[in-house]
């Protein structure tokens, strides 16, 4: 059955008696365009293992089954599970998880699925993600250093363009940072709300991410390196002298000495700062310690 279809999402829906649950950002695809971007933008290999993240009816886990070597799917929502059942029933290779991704231990899950099978190679990361929790499952996976080499996923457009941006850019902020140095970003495409069962309340951008061999900048201390740029956007009006206070300390004329000796005026804002000079100032502050 294709489930790109609006009357067939329907149709399986009073099959199974399931309601859509709001509150778990259950907005299914039904769009076959979309869903085909979203899977060949993933790049996913004939060995590969893909790692999808809220499967919901099984839209994009059963096309992706259709390449990949194997799929787990991790879905929080129980009433689901019987209807995945049901949809990807043809697929052998695919494994459904009935779990909350963020309680996931993805790390140990790739490890036994490539202990499990020696052959897997590369792993894709990929999903519509439920939007009241797109940046803390992106933040778990690149902050646990989860072994993808790509993650393609669908988000609110409004999240897209602060994970696209750069400095100069109103959007820049800590999201685009950290994950622009995790990562190279680039748009797959945009979805409509009208691509959606229910209708969602706002328009959809598809990003993928691929995973950097090596980090953009290097950095000493990169746990310091995340604070100086949280600190730097935390209160945006404000200058960097101002703001690197809080994690250099309250002496002023020591923030703007470790500043200067990093080559950036304390005049200046977070938002105009580029990956390397937040490293910059990031390693003055170790090596001052
Ligand atoms: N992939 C399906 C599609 O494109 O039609 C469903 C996408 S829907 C936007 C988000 C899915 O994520 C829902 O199935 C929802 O139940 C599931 N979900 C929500 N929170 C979750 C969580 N914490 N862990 C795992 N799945 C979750």
């Amino acid at each position: 059955m294709d489930l790109n279809k609006k009357s067939n999402i329907r149709e399986i829906k009073n099959k199974h008696d399931f309601r859509f649950t709001k509150s778990l950002g259950q907005n299914f695809l039904a769009d076959r365009n979309v869903t085909e971007m979203i899977i060949g933008e993933s790049d996913i290999g004939e060995k590969d293992l893909v790692i999808e993240i809220g499967p919901g009816m099984g839209t994009l886990t059963a096309m992706a089954a259709e390449r990949a070597r194997k799929v787990v799917a991790i879905e929080i929502d129980s009433e689901l599970i019987p209807v995945l059942a049901d949809t990807l029933r043809e697929y052998e290779n695919v494994g459904i998880i009935n779990n909350d991704v963020l309680k996931t231990d993805l790390k140990q899950l790739i490890a036994e699925e490539k202990k499990t099978d020696p052959e897997i190679e590369d792993v894709r990361i990929l999903g519509n993600l439920p939007y009241y929790i797109t940046t803390p499952i992106i933040m778990k996976i690149l902050r646990e250093d989860v072994p993808a080499a790509s993650i393609t996923i669908m988000m609110q457009k409004e999240v897209a363009d602060r994970i696209r941006s750069g400095p100069g850019s109103k959007t820049y902020g800590a999201l685009s940072a950290t994950v622009q140095y995790y990562c190279e970003v680039e748009k797959v495409c945009d979805a409509s709300a009208e691509c959606f069962i229910p209708r969602p309340k706002v328009d959809s951008e598809v990003l993928k991410l691929t995973i950097r061999p090596e980090k953009a900048v290097s950095v000493i201390d990169e746990d310091l390196f995340f604070a100086c740029i949280r600190a730097g956007f935390s209160q945006r009006r404000k200058t960097l002298g101002n703001c690197m206070k809080q994690v250099i300390g309250p002496d002023r004329q020591k923030v703007n000495n470790l500043l200067e000796e990093a080559g950036i005026d304390p005049a200046r804002r977070a938002e105009t700062l580029s990956l390397d000079e937040f490293a910059r100032i990031a390693d003055c502050v170790r090596e001052s310690i």
